[in-house]
C-alpha cells in the first residue's frame, strides 16, 4: 500500500520506517527543510535505537523516501497520516491543534481520489470531527474517510513497540476505511494482529485515557515513596510486592523524580482541559498533575538537605539529562525543573548525558557541559542520578570517590545498593527509603 506520513518526528519517522520494512511504499514529509535534507543523506534528525539501520535498509530498497512537497506525497497514498506535533497551548494547557489543522488543509488540497487520512497525533476527543469537517469545507468533492490511530510507542523502544504493540486502537466510522487501516497493519501478525476496532472518539480518548492512567501509576508509588521515607519502610520492596498482584502488575512501579517527557506531562493536561470542556473534572488526573508538577522541585530540595541545608556554591554533578534513557528527548526532563531549582539555591551544576547534551544545551544554561560521569563528578560536592542510562549503572563508585571533592551521591532512580555505596565512602539517599546509615 502507499502511505504517506505528514510530520517526520518520533513518531512520523519510526512509524514510516516500520510500514516500509512491512513491505509498503512509504512518503515522510516534513516542513522542516533540514530535516528531510537530513533524511535524504542518510542523517537521522532524532536518537532512537536501531532507527538508522531501519531507515537505511528501507531507503536502499526504495521503499521509504523523504520530501517537503506534500502535495506530491497525497496525491497517490491510499492512507495519510498526521504525525505532527500537538504540544500545549500556551497558557491554557488544551492541545494545540494548529499544526493538526494545517496539515488537513494541505492534505485536501492534495487528495486525487479516495483516501484514508489517519490520526496519529495525539489529539482530543471530536478532532477526527474537526478534520473530516476542514476536508469537506476545503474540497467538497473529495473522497475520503478520518480515521483515528492514536500511536502507544515509547521513545528509547520505538521500533519495537510498533512492530509489536501490545494493540492497535483503530477508531474508523467507516467499513471501507477499516479494510484499509486492517490491511496496512495485517503483517504486524501471522494471526490476528492484536486490532481494537472502534469509533472514532473512543479511539481518541483511549489514547489519553491510557497516558493518564500511566502518569498515574507512577505518580502513586511517588507519594508512597514519600511516606515509606517517613516510615523507615523501602519503595521498592513495597513495589514488587504489590506489583506481584496480577491485577496491579509490576510496570511503571518504580519511584523517582516524576514523569517528564514530551507526552504525560501534556496529555495529562489537555485531558483535563477537554474533559472541562464537557463539563466533567477529572479529580483524580488534576491531583497527579499537581503532585508531579510539586515534586520536581522537592527533588531539588532533597538534593539541598543531602548537603546539609544549603548548596550554595556548591558544585552538583548531574548525571542524566533526558527525560529517559535511550532517547536524546529533553521536552518537560524532570532534570530541567531540578536544575533550575538548584541553580536558583545557588548550586554550580556540571552535567552529562550519553547523548542528549546538545538538546540540553537549548534549555538548560549556565550547565559545565563534560564528557563522561566521570568527568562530571570531578571536583563535585554531591553527584545526582537523574536518568538511569545504563552507563550509569555500575559506576566505579571508588574512582567516583577520588575524584570528588564531596562524598553524597543522591540517586533519583534507586539504581545503586546503600551497602556497596557506604562502602566506596559515601553517604547515599535515594527515593523512598530511609538513609540507613
Ligand atoms: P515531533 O515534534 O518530534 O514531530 C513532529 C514533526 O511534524 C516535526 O518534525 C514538524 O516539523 C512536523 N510538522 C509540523 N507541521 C507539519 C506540516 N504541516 N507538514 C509536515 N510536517 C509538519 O513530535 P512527535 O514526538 O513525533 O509527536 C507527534 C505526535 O505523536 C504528538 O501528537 C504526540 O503527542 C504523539 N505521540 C508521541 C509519542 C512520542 O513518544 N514522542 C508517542 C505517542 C504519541
Amino acid at each position: 500500500m502507499r502511505v504517506t506520513m505528514i510530520g517526520s518526528g518520533y513518531v512520523g519517522l519510526v512509524s514510516g520506517a516500520c510500514f516500509a520494512d512491512f513491505g509498503h511504499e512509504v512518503i515522510c514529509v516534513d516542513v522542516n527543510q533540514q530535516k528531510v535534507d537530513d533524511l535524504k543523506q542518510g542523517r537521522i534528525p532524532i536518537y532512537e535505537p536501531g532507527l538508522d539501520a531501519l531507515v537505511a535498509s528501507n531507503a536502499a530498497a526504495g521503499r521509504i523516501s523523504f520530501t517537503t512537497d506534500l502535495a506530491s506525497a497525497v496525491a497517490e497514498a491510499d492512507a495519510v497520516f498526521i504525525a505532527v506535533g500537538t504540544p500545549s497551548r500556551r497558557g491554557d494547557g488544551h492541545a494545540d491543534l494548529s499544526y493538526v489543522r494545517a496539515a488537513a488543509k494541505e492534505i485536501a488540497q492534495a487528495i486525487t481520489r479516495y483516501t484514508v487520512v489517519v490520526t496519529k497525533s495525539t489529539v482530543p476527543v471530536g478532532t477526527g470531527d474537526v478534520v473530516e469537517r476542514i476536508i469537506r469545507e476545503t474540497r467538497p468533492d473529495a473522497e475520503f474517510s478520518v480515521v483515528s490511530n492514536p500511536e502507544f510507542l515509547r521513545e528509547g523502544a520505538a521500533i519495537e513497540d510498533f512492530k509489536r504493540p501490545d494493540r492497535v486502537v483503530i477508531g474508523a466510522n467507516e467499513e471501507r476505511a477499516k479494510a484499509v487501516m486492517a490491511e496496512l497493519y495485517r503483517p504486524l501478525s501471522l494471526n490476528a494482529a492484536p486490532i481494537l476496532f472502534t469509533d472514532r472518539r473512543t479511539a481518541e480518548l483511549t489514547k489519553y485515557a491510557a497516558n493518564a492512567f500511566l502518569a498515574t501509576k507512577i505518580t502513586f508509588i511517588n507519594e508512597i515513596a514519600d511516606l515509606c521515607e517517613e516510615v523507615g519502610a523501602d519503595v521498592q520492596l513495597v513495589a514488587r510486592g504489590i506489583g506481584m498482584d496480577k491485577r496491579i502488575g509490576s510496570k511503571f512501579l518504580n519511584a523517582g523524580p516524576g514523569y517528564g517527557g514530551s507526552c504525560f506531562p501534556k496529555d495529562t493536561l489537555a485531558l483535563i482541559r477537554s474533559a472541562q470542556d464537557y463539563g466533567v473534572s477529572l479529580r483524580v488526573v488534576e491531583s497527579v498533575v499537581a503532585v508531579n508538577d510539586a515534586r520536581k522541585t522537592a527533588m531539588a530540595r532533597k538534593v539541598v538537605r543531602a548537603c546539609g541545608g544549603s548548596v550554595q556554591g556548591r558544585t552538583v554533578a548531574v548525571l542524566g539529562l533526558t527525560f529517559k534513557p535511550n532517547t536524546d528527548d529533553m521536552r518537560d526532563a524532570p532534570a530541567i525543573n531540578i536544575i533550575d531549582a538548584l541553580q536558583r539555591a545557588g548550586a554550580k551544576i556540571r552535567a552529562h548525558d550519553p547523548v542528549g547534551m546538545d538538546q540540553a544545551k537549548a534549555v538548560l544554561h549556565n550547565v559545565t557541559y563534560t564528557d563522561s560521569a566521570y568527568d562530571c563528578a570531578t571536583g563535585a560536592d554531591v553527584l545526582v542520578l537523574v536518568t538511569e542510562w545504563d552507563a550509569y549503572r555500575a559506576l566505579d563508585l571508588k574512582r567516583l570517590r577520588q575524584v570528588m571533592k564531596g562524598a553524597v551521591i543522591v540517586d533519583l532512580r534507586n539504581v545503586y545498593r546503600e551497602e556497596e555505596v557506604a562502602r566506596a565512602g559515601f553517604d547515599y539517599i535515594r527515593v523512598g527509603a530511609m538513609p540507613k546509615l
